[in-house]
């Protein structure tokens, strides 16, 4: 692989750029592999790349039924934090965006990861009490927050009305090393370093069946062909149950559409992201000038990947009293993204009722941000078959054994 440099640029500007290689290459998939990964979101290319650069297993096929980070990775409003309150989330989000901060060296591609701050607003008196316990919690996990009141909410966003009628803003809690990061360059980088360790990325395949040996794994079957396999990771997202119905079993899933949009392109105009949990909505600025605006999720279970009328409506209401200036702006793009939902709004990361089978899912509306630290504690679990520190406790057992992480009560929103 051609190492992306100031000298590979200025070497194939001489050249009339005719020297750059395919970013990773499309092969035709092999009769067996040591592992396949179904999902070539960025916590599958995550996992594969960590089983390859920490555990040496570099024989696995990534196999997708789309195109490479399709789903919600090439969805999602690209916010990335690590400021929950439960010990189990703070560390493995923290552990993820500690790795974005080194991302772009280690992959030698620019995922663009800029830790803007994040700041997720206390808009009620019950908010202040929680993030306040937040901010706590964080300083005993080892998470760099602090909560900060209404003045410096307005010098570190100028653009804000922190005196809404309905709800004012009272404080937030500020994660100074929290961002944003280009989500399709994520999935991008992971593949080409993976391709790089000679894995096979298998692009417009879909897995259409699991199939079994004396309960362990032993293939998967495809719409390209029954591709055998040692250990099988499932990492679909909102298409964890049907895999996992292929595969025998079931999961405390749901699956419904999280929205976005973007505004037209603008001057400038705030250079943190936004959290207003309350009313739910968020924002940042993209590099091109979008105003990017996360909204909700449907209220029923559906697979559609596309945005509704009834959303731009709430989410642009909802934020309008504390950003005046959206009441000007024209709305651009709106989307939608299967999002996978578990009861606890916490992840699953774990063995499964079917042998040298390992599923992760559940990100829900706030996965994006957990990819490197979600594909390293995955790789881990499928090179030992036992979890490692960071996963032990996202089991998905524990919704039987009643050893919920409960987020939704922490966060109300998981952006
Ligand atoms: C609108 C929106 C906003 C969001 N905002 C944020 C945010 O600001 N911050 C944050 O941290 N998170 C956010 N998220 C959540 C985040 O996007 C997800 O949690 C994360 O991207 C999940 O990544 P993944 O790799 O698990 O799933 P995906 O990227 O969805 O990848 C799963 C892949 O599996 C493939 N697949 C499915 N079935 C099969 C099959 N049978 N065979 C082969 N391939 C299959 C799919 O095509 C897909 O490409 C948001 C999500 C949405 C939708």
């Amino acid at each position: 692989m051609t190492r992306y440099s100031a000298f590979a640029i200025a070497r194939e500007a001489m050249r009339q750029h005719t020297g750059w290689q395919k970013a990773w290459a499309s092969p035709e998939p092999k009769a067996h592999y040591d592992v396949v990964i179904v999902g070539a979101g960025g916590h599958g290319l995550a996992t594969a790349y960590y089983l390859g650069k920490n555990f040496g297993i570099t024989n696995v096929a990534i196999i997708e039924k789309g195109w490479l980070g399709g789903g919600n990775t090439g969805r999602n409003t690209t916010i990335i934090r690590s400021n929950y309150l439960q010990d189990p989330s703070a560390a493995i989000y923290e552990k993820a965006r500690s790795l974005y901060e080194t991302m772009s060296q280690d992959l030698n591609y620019n995922v663009m990861f800029s830790p803007r701050g994040v700041m997720m607003l206390a808009q009620t008196e019950h908010e202040v009490r929680g993030y306040k316990r937040t901010e706590m919690a964080n300083k005993l996990q080892g998470v760099e927050t602090r909560f900060i009141g209404p003045a410096e909410v307005k010098r570190l966003v100028p653009i804000m009305n922190i005196e809404g009628p309905r709800y004012p803003v009272l404080g937030a809690l500020w994660q100074a090393r929290g961002g944003t990061a280009r989500h399709d360059a994520v999935a991008w980088g992971y593949a080409r370093a993976c391709s790089a360790m000679g894995m096979h990325v298998i692009q417009n395949c879909e897995v259409i069946g699991v199939e079994s040996v004396g309960g362990q794994v032993s293939a998967v079957a495809t719409t390209k062909g029954t591709i055998g396999c040692n250990k099988l990771g499932i990492v679909v997202a909102g298409h964890s149950g049907h895999l996992a119905n292929m595969a025998g079993f079931r999961l405390p899933i749901e699956s419904v559409a999280l929205q976005a949009m973007v505004s037209e392109p603008i001057k400038p105009a705030m250079d943190v992201v936004v959290m207003a949990n309350t009313v739910h909505g968020y924002m940042s600025q993209s590099d091109k000038g979008e105003m990017v605006i996360g909204g909700g999720a449907d209220h029923f279970n559906n697979y559609t990947q596309r945005g509704s009328w009834q959303h731009i409506e709430e989410t642009v209401r909802a934020l309008i009293e504390t950003f005046p200036m959206l009441s000007r702006l024209k709305m651009l793009r709106q989307w939608g993204g299967i999002v996978d939902m578990t009861g606890d709004r916490s992840p699953i990361i774990s063995k499964t009722p079917l042998g040298n089978t390992f599923i992760n899912c559940g990100w829900g509306t706030g996965g994006f941000k957990a990819i490197p630290g979600s594909g390293w504690a995955m790789a881990e679990l499928i090179a030992k078959g036992e979890p490692g520190s960071l996963a032990r406790d996202f089991s998905m057992f524990r919704f039987r054994e009643g050893r919920f992480i409960d987020e939704s009560v922490a966060a109300g929103v998981a952006h």
